[in-house]
């Protein structure tokens, strides 16, 4: 099929409608750099338009009808917003479904440590990242941490010009001799990814030089924080900054965490942004966990999607378990994530003709998964047949891609779980350069064509479903 770029289809007032979108997605993701500031972020949306909170209304014992606007923040790491359409839900969702984690640093437990004079932060990394790529980097610091007394006290340190940012070192290239034999995946290990964050000693009441104490002491004046404290806190590294536009052109964007606010913004703006009543209830759903396998309460194999489904039905009316599982089944979904953009500079991992291109919009991938199409979701013929008239009534820019050449690797997305309850699921997303590094790259084109994706399946008044 020959690929198009969506850009040569945009006249001037599109051009705008992208860029302003691009500039909203950015303040998204500047303001969200975990998935707490995310949901945070989302239910302030919400709020602003209007979706009342389901837990709420569902204390209240109110009542739903259809066009109600409702969202749920689950735990601070989950969001999901619902519009009740004019069907029964046992008639099905159109859902959209993303993730808001994204690779990162996360903090230890017991943490605080002082070595060759610099105090250190010790960390586990969190989901598939190229260690190297996160040394000698400025990284912010954003997190909670939860006191004994109930107190949580939130930070996010490194954002603001004045902030100071954190850093993990590496060896000079002088005395890289050994480091430079090794292959990338043991220039440096996980244990060796320590975090520093201070280096000035404070004389304690012992007459003893300590740099450990000095953090420590700011830590208490500051914020607080004891150090037993770093035992219920969840701290995330993440690199330190704002969004910026790539290129001359500046059609692309580079940023932390595309994966998958990229596609969590647009999926979540698709519904908030939806005009009138549904035909069918519209669903947005942002998970958390999904770079490390979707796990824990707040993973999208945890069973909040359907307790909250059930809750929203009770509130409707027409309550049963059999009307919501005929809700979950008849249901159909695209799984919002992100694709492996084509890279010129590694074509040797990518099947061309079956590869996402920057700028020729979302794009579609039927299965996901590993060689032989291990672990993925596969969706049906028939359901892709009627979403490509739907793409095509709505004017969307869209492309059907592979993740990487068939033996090289492979990924996987939230796709397959939803696909447990029996609803039709496909991934499409948006294609990202450097996925999981610290700096993503994104094109502003594939962005907006996602939001129109989205938009024009939600609307989907007559679903094919098998
Ligand atoms: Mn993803
Ligand atoms: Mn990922």
């Amino acid at each position: 099929m020959e690929k198009k770029n969506a850009w040569l289809s945009y006249d001037e007032a599109t051009m705008a409608k992208v860029e302003a979108f691009a500039k909203e997605y950015c303040a998204y993701i500047d303001g969200g750099k975990t998935e707490r500031e995310c949901v945070a972020l989302s239910v302030a949306a919400s709020e602003a338009k209007g979706f009342k909170d389901l837990m709420k209304v569902v204390k209240e014992g109110g009542k739903l009808e259809a066009g109600s606007r409702v969202y749920v923040n689950w735990m601070n790491k989950c969001y999901l917003a619902f519009i009740v359409g004019k069907q029964p839900l046992c008639e099905g969702m159109n859902i959209v479904g993303a993730h808001i984690d994204s690779p990162r640093i996360d903090i230890k437990q017991n943490p605080v440590f002082e070595e060759g004079e610099l105090a250190y932060l010790d960390t586990h990394y969190y989901g598939g990242i190229k260690k190297y790529q996160w040394l000698a980097l400025p990284l912010a610091l954003h997190g909670v941490i939860a006191k004994k007394d109930g107190t949580i006290i939130t930070i996010a340190i490194g954002e603001e010009e004045t902030d100071p940012v954190f850093y993990i070192s590496d060896l000079l290239p002088h005395l890289g001799a050994d480091q430079m034999s090794k292959t990338a995946g043991k220039l440096i290990e996980g244990e060796a990814l320590d975090l520093i964050v201070g280096s000035k000693p404070v004389k304690g009441e012992d007459e003893k030089a300590s740099i450990k104490d000095g953090v420590l002491a700011i830590l208490k004046e500051k914020y607080d924080i004891e150090e037993e404290d770093f035992e219920s806190a969840e701290l995330e590294i993440v690199p330190a900054g704002k969004a910026r536009d790539i290129g001359f052109d500046r059609a692309l964007i580079a940023a932390y965490g595309h994966d998958d606010r990229v596609c969590a913004y647009p999926s979540m703006m698709a519904v908030l942004d939806y005009e009138g009543t549904p035909e069918y209830t519209v669903c947005a759903v942002l998970c958390d966990k999904e770079e490390i396998g979707s796990v824990g309460a707040t993973g999208m194999n945890a069973r909040f999607f359907e307790n909250i489904v059930a809750e929203l039905y009770n509130c409707a009316g027409g309550y049963s378990e059999l009307n919501v599982r005929r809700a979950l089944q008849n249901s159909r979904m695209l799984s919002s994530d992100v694709s492996a953009a084509f890279d010129p500079n590694f074509a040797g991992a990518f099947e061309k003709k079956n590869a996402a291109f920057v700028g020729h919009g979302v794009c579609f991938s039927k299965f996901t998964g590993r060689g032989g199409k291990g672990g993925s979701n596969d969706a049906n013929a028939e359901f892709i047949g009627g979403l490509r008239k739907v793409m095509a009534d709505g004017g969307v820019n869209y492309q059907f891609c592979e993740l990487g050449r068939v033996d090289q690797g492979g990924g996987g997305t939230i796709a397959y779980i939803c696909a447990n309850y029996g609803m039709s699921v496909i991934d499409a997303g948006v294609p990202v350069l450097s996925m999981h590094a610290p700096w993503e790259a994104i094109s502003k084109a594939d962005l907006y064509e996602a939001y129109k994706c989205y938009c024009a399946f939600l609307k989907d008044a007559k679903p094919v479903v098998y």
